[in-house]
């Protein structure tokens, strides 16, 4: 059984490392990536360029009505080896981590229809396995019968400074606080959303990343999959 590619699904709160791990756990095992967060963020950017979000309010009738309009699909970065998203042909992996996307993503992602099509493509895009995908409802969903489903949780003062540090990096400024209150902020709205909202299941491993580091966390998880594949 060593060669059967499974499924893996990660989920758990915002910026908790879930797409650092995915990422690793993907290239070690020769899996497919899916960052599911990417493709909502690639919907709220949709939104404000078409000024479907104005202010405080979202024109949820207009936006489900274009929805048919939006193409997302990933490419490897030949550089980085990373897949990257593309909203109709254009690479928007850079526009989608800013601020503005993250200050609105949660109400974009909690309408249902947004969800619908977003979810279909993500059950074809993880049809024949092999595949790592983090997300929210990622083992609840989108992959309930995903051989190995994980529930990644750390501190919010380590959340915060990771998400803080690589927004820095990135040339983008803001603050502490700022961060902090867009984690909380997302979390509240994913946690208690009517529609598939974050929650562990009962099947889900929990992995609290608070005190390790990415190759700690890399190696305890690979550990698993060996586990899982071996006792097939
Ligand atoms: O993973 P990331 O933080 O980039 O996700 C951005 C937002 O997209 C989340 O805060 C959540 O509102 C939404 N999301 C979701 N379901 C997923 C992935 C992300 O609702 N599977």
């Amino acid at each position: 059984m060593k060669d059967k590619k499974i499924t893996i699904a990660i989920d758990g709160y915002s910026s908790c490392g879930k797409s650092t791990l995915a990422k690793d756990v993907a290239k070690e095992l020769g899996y497919v990536f899916i960052d599911s967060g990417a493709m909502y963020r690639a919907v709220t950017y949709f939104a404000l360029q078409n000024g479907i979000i104005n202010a405080d309010s979202i024109d949820v009738q207009k936006l489900i009505s274009l929805l048919p309009s939006i193409n997302l699909h990933f490419e490897v970065n030949s550089t980085t080896l990373l897949p990257e998203i593309y909203l109709n042909n254009k690479n928007v992996e850079t526009e989608i981590r800013k601020p503005e996307i993250a200050a609105r993503v949660s109400r974009i992602a909690e309408i249902k229809e947004v969800r619908i099509k977003l979810v279909d493509e993500q059950q074809k895009m993880g049809q024949g396995g092999g595949i790592v995908m983090d997300g929210r409802d990622i083992g609840s969903v989108v992959f309930p019968n995903a051989e190995l489903k994980l529930f990644v949780t750390a501190s919010i003062e380590v959340r915060t400074q990771r998400r803080f540090d690589e927004l820095i990096q990135k040339g983008i400024t803001t603050t502490r606080q700022e961060v902090q209150e867009n984690l909380t902020w997302r979390d509240l709205i994913d946690t208690t959303r009517g529609e598939s909202p974050l929650i562990q299941t009962e099947d889900a491993i929990i992995l609290d990343n608070t005190a390790l580091t990415k190759e700690e966390q890399l190696a305890h998880v690979l550990a698993l999959v060996n586990q899982l594949i071996s006792s097939k």
